[in-house]
């Protein structure tokens, strides 16, 4: 492994840069850890433009821990809604009560103690601790992988333990511990708008005199992957009953996709159908009016790819099916799957509280 002293890592340059260019974002003006908690768990997997607004209407829904703690699961899903990765939402609610009932509100200042809370992980644990309490442990995301992959010049696959450990390593030695929040910002702020994926802007990158790829002109070989995530295909069609200006919608349960949003009748398929075989499979009875069968809409998952279309069956009486009826007027107040969203919008059903011709 390389010292520090040895790899020639330009820090002073690297936050001179991020001091003069650092985006203004509303987490940077504070070193409450419960705001930088939230916006750490609100930024993973998600691009910092779209989650601004979710961290702004958290912090005003919830502006302590212990209103956070204190709201029930639908409020916390409902203000989520459409963010994704929703396991992120309810270990977000299960940590906020945790701190405020057994913590007393405090969020725990060391690194091993942020790691017992849950949903954070170490890159997460380190942001936490390095922004909030200064503690002098580098976090390392796919930006910083890419980042330091690139500037030595390392052509080992990223996906590889030992690749991910040397980096770590690295990240580790070159971490500024006088401005520990500031370095991980930095090296991911250069991450994310530098040292992009494509066509990174090495005109404008503070790493650029000793950076390897920059050197070779290897840049758009680096980081060296190996792993192609596996994406699966999956059919599902939604049975939308509309009786007397209600629909019926359940909850999901645990073990798949979506935990605890909420959606029509579902039947899922493992090939696509055509509209018989659909009409066939969500067992429409005579006596129902099929008004419409929906385009198909698509919806791309980091694991799963799934294809959807829903049948709007108008009946004079409730089939036997699980979950609540609820007015078409209502079902704004309910927290839906961005798809299932989609659908709404699209169909106009919940804007005509009436079936409307799709
Ligand atoms: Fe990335 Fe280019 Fe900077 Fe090297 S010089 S770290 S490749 S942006």
């Amino acid at each position: 492994m390389k010292s520090k002293s040895e790899n020639s890592f330009p820090n002073s340059r690297l936050l001179k840069w991020y001091d003069g260019v650092k985006r203004d974002l509303p987490w940077r003006d504070t070193q409450d850890p419960y705001y930088i908690w939230l916006s750490e768990i609100i930024l993973q997997q998600t691009r910092v433009d779209q989650g601004m607004p979710y961290y702004e209407r958290f912090v005003e829904t919830f502006p302590t821990v212990h209103d956070l703690a204190n709201a029930s699961e639908d409020e916390v899903l409902k203000l989520w809604e459409g963010l994704g990765y929703y396991s992120r939402a309810r270990n977000l609610h299960a940590t906020a009560k945790h701190v405020s009932q057994n913590l007393k509100g405090e969020f725990p200042n060391t690194h091993s103690g942020l790691l017992e809370l849950k949903g954070v992980g170490p890159y997460t644990a380190a942001a936490i601790g390095s922004i909030a309490f200064n503690l002098p442990v580098a976090a390392v995301d796919g930006n910083v992988y890419r980042v330091l992959a690139r500037y030595y010049g390392i052509t080992e696959s990223i996906d590889d333990t030992s690749t991910k450990k040397q980096i770590g390593e690295l990240a580790q030695s070159i971490l500024d511990t006088e401005r520990s929040g500031d370095h991980n910002q930095a090296m991911m702020e250069l991450g994310a708008m530098v040292c992009t994926p494509k066509q990174p802007d090495c005109k404008a990158c503070p790493l650029q005199e000793n950076c390897v790829a920059f050197r070779q002109e290897i840049q758009s070989e680096l980081p060296v992957r190996t792993k192609k995530t596996k994406v699966r295909n999956r059919y599902f069609y939604y049975a939308v009953h509309f009786v007397d200006g209600q629909v019926p919608i359940h909850r999901r349960g645990e073990g798949d996709i979506w935990q605890g949003l909420y959606e029509f009748p579902l039947f899922e398929s493992e090939k696509k159908l055509n509209e018989k075989q659909i009409l066939e499979l969500i067992e429409v009875s005579e006596s129902d009016v099929v008004e419409s069968i929906s385009e198909e809409f698509k919806h791309v998952l980091s694991h799963q790819r799934i294809y959807s279309r829903f049948v709007l069956v108008k009946s004079d009486s409730r089939p036997n099916v699980k979950g609540k009826w609820v007015s078409v007027a209502d079902l704004r107040s309910f927290a839906f799957p961005r798809l299932i969203n989609r659908y709404l919008e699209r169909s106009n059903l919940v804007i005509e509280g009436e079936v409307s011709n799709i």
